[in-house]
């Protein structure tokens, strides 16, 4: 029998959540398609779609949307993810998605699949989260239930590499699962993974290289369009990326715990407190906060990190990206702040 093809967006949580989604829907027999890179095209169609005053990654998601619509497939798999901690929502854009896709796409000929993600932690593997899945696809829940646990067995190897020093990076590239599969077995055998020191803030500081925290939603680092590739061009420039999927989440919750009270937003959350174990942290030279146009959270946190970086004394630097942004004007920037990283290391 031929396979059913469900199309998954290249945009928001799928570089958190990929692996999950391409062993589920392989133990379900599904073939998962998943929309092109973001490219200039696939954005201006997004954006021709969107409201003006929208965030740049929901544009983009429009955009990775009509890109799917495009490519045959029989359904869209678009959770709406509500919650990923108990108490704690993600931003209402993450919300509303699913609404906001249907009002502005009202031609969109495929059916999207939209279960509602309500969580109390990063595992999603519940069967009420996948509900609609099931029902639409005429899954037994017998049969559901077991994907759903090899989907999260696989997804929590990931999550381990991401911890050990991995950048999502090193996988995002990836859409046939066997691959995938591969790739994390070699990490996981890697008896040198690449940041360990993450996890130890009282690690020596390695004098050769420049360390720099990335701090922004997964959707705007590991999108190499949306952000014009920054992190390998600071590679090229000799610089050892560090993001918050790498912080281990205790580290983060103890972050968490010295704020009076903690943001709405359960990513801003984690950004807010990966970037404070950050700014403390001796090993880590200077942190860019990536964060895009049209983005309330991130009003919020920048303005914090801002202050604490001052506090801490730590190099920081705000880079804004929006759907004009100038490749130019960005490499300048970093150039400037990578130069001054090392200055300041050899002056010390
Ligand atoms: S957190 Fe910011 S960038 Fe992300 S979806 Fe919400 S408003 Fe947009």
């Amino acid at each position: 029998m031929k396979k059913r093809k469900v199309g998954i967006p290249r945009a928001l949580l799928y570089y958190y959540y990929f692996p999950f989604w391409l062993k589920l829907f392989s133990e379900l027999n599904l073939e998962p398609v998943i929309s092109d890179s973001t490219s200039r095209d696939l954005l201006n169609k997004g954006v021709k779609k969107s409201l003006s005053e929208i965030c740049v990654p929901i544009k983009v998601m429009i955009g990775h949307v009509l890109n799917l619509d495009q490519k045959d497939v029989d359904y869209i798999f678009m959770p709406r993810f509500r919650s990923l901690k108990k108490d704690v929502v993600l931003c209402p854009k993450f919300l509303g998605l699913p609404d906001m896709i249907r009002h502005s796409l009202p031609g969109l000929k495929t059916e999207v699949i939209a279960d509602q993600i309500d969580s109390k932690s990063d595992d999603i593997a519940k069967f009420d989260n996948h509900q609609k899945l099931s029902k639409t696809l005429n899954i037994p829940k017998r049969e559901m239930k077991s994907a759903l646990k090899k989907a999260t067995d696989f997804w929590q190897r990931y999550r381990d590499l991401l911890f050990k020093g991995y950048l999502i990076d090193d996988f995002a590239g990836i859409e046939e699962l066997e691959i995938l599969e591969e790739v994390i077995t070699k990490f996981e055998n890697d008896p040198k993974p690449p940041q360990s020191r993450d996890q130890n803030l009282e690690a020596p500081v390695n004098e050769e290289v420049v360390d720099i925290a990335v701090i922004g939603y997964v959707y705007n680092i590991f999108d190499q369009y949306i952000n014009m590739d920054i992190i390998n061009k600071l590679k090229e420039m000799g610089v050892r990326v560090h993001t918050f999927s790498m912080v281990a989440e205790d580290i983060i919750e103890k972050e968490l715990s010295n704020l009076r009270k903690p943001m709405f937003w359960e990513f801003t959350n984690k950004l807010y407190g990966a970037a404070e174990h950050y700014l403390k942290n001796d090993g880590i030279d200077g942190v860019i906060h990536l964060t895009a146009f049209g983005c309330g959270p991130d009003s919020m946190l920048g303005q914090i990190l801002e202050v604490d970086a001052k506090e801490y004394e730590k190099t920081f630097m705000t880079l804004r990206i929006d759907e004009q942004t100038g490749e130019s004007h960005i490499i300048t920037r970093i150039e400037a702040f990578i130069d001054l990283m090392r200055l300041k290391k050899e002056n010390n």
